[in-house]
């Protein structure tokens, strides 16, 4: 994978390479005017804070999908985040609309721990144990789009890290078990808030043969939890809670769902991005707020909520979530049309439609 100033240096022109950020930030302005609003920038919350400071919008990756869709006048979507958010956006998007990448290599790790080979060899595995109709795909938004596609060929739904419990609660009136990926921590926090037994989750492990799993214990089910993760989030640990506790006592520790069941039973709160940014916006002033999520976010926060002591519970920052910068987006601006269009297969968009409109419609 191509990282940052080797991307910088190997597909940018000297004369982009050469400006500063004062200049860059001039220049993009100057195009932003230029294109009124035909052309529209959107940020997920963990980019860099002077990419985030050029978007129009900036949200989760969900509210900025449904956003490029709602934008009727803005021909050019530029999306700042990585690949399945860009191409989410592709997915929701008008006929009539382009979304623009300003960093094609920005992928997601956890997103690509669940390929679609893997996923239908574990989906054929499963139909030979249990009566695969009555097993409903639940894929969260940070997955591929085939594996997306795939669940909405199979009667499933997305999930993302604030309607899960929902959507949860949705499948197991609709099911009798589901197949839940491609984040582990997530599926445990939410069966945990649910109330769903320990003894009725199974860990499928793409790695092992039949997952690693007992057939039995897949019969007595009623989760099916893929053993995917996130790195960034799951750096977080019960030590630094506690840590964090004792060197600020009376803090808030708030953190993502993607973190592990121990650090998410210690906090006092556990929410998306969207939810973590609330959770800072309604904390009362001279509060001290420890954040266990990704760095550019709490580091943004921070700088906007100086009324607060606002702390991360350690520096865990998503490397591909950086990859977009000024230069590239700038690139991508003076070059709008023409170059990192999203493609996604017209196939693969109609089946991740339908799953995510079975979201939408909860
Ligand atoms: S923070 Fe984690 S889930 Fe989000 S893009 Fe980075 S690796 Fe993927």
């Amino acid at each position: 994978m191509i990282k940052n100033d080797q991307w910088i240096a190997m597909l940018l022109p000297p004369e982009i390479r050469a400006l500063t950020q004062d200049e860059l930030i001039e220049k993009i302005r100057g195009l932003k005017s230029h294109y009124g609003d035909t052309a529209v920038i959107l940020a997920h919350h963990y980019q860099r804070s002077e990419v985030v400071m050029m978007a129009d919008f900036r949200g989760d990756s969900l509210e900025l999908a449904r956003r490029a869709h709602s934008l009727e006048s803005a021909k050019y979507i530029i999306f700042c985040g990585v690949q399945f958010m860009v191409e989410m956006a592709a997915i929701l998007c008008r006929p009539e609309q382009k979304v623009v990448t300003p960093a094609p290599n920005a992928i997601c790790p956890l997103a690509h721990m669940a390929s679609l080979e893997d996923v239908t060899r574990a989906w054929n595995t499963l139909s030979s144990i249990v009566n695969i109709k009555r097993l409903i795909p639940v894929v969260y938004v940070n997955s591929l789009s085939e594996v997306k596609a795939f669940c909405g060929e199979r009667g499933g739904i997305i999930c993302t890290s604030s309607n899960t419990r929902d959507v949860v609660k949705w499948v197991m009136r609709t099911g009798e078990r589901f197949f839940f990926l491609p984040d582990e921590n997530l599926g445990v926090n939410t069966c945990n808030a649910l109330g769903i037994p320990k003894d009725k989750i199974v860990a499928w492990d793409p790695a092992l043969p039949d997952g690693g799993c007992d057939p039995e214990d897949i019969k007595g089910s009623m989760a099916i939890l893929w053993k995917g993760f996130c790195h960034v989030h799951t750096d977080f640990t019960l030590q630094q809670v506690k840590m964090a506790r004792e060197n600020y006592p009376g803090c808030l520790v708030v953190v993502h769902p993607e973190c592990n069941e121990e650090v998410v039973g210690a906090a006092d709160a556990t929410g998306s991005t969207s939810f973590i940014v609330q959770y800072v916006e309604e904390a009362s002033p001279g509060s001290t707020i420890v954040i266990g999520t990704e760095l550019n976010l709490v580091r943004r926060l921070t700088e906007e909520h100086p009324d607060k002591t606002i702390i991360g519970l350690s520096d865990s920052s998503c490397p591909d979530m950086s990859l977009v910068n000024l230069r590239n987006l700038f690139w991508v601006l003076s070059n709008l049309g023409k170059v990192n269009i999203v493609e996604v297969d017209e196939k693969v968009k109609k089946f991740a439609r339908i799953a995510l409109e079975r979201m939408l419609t909860l």
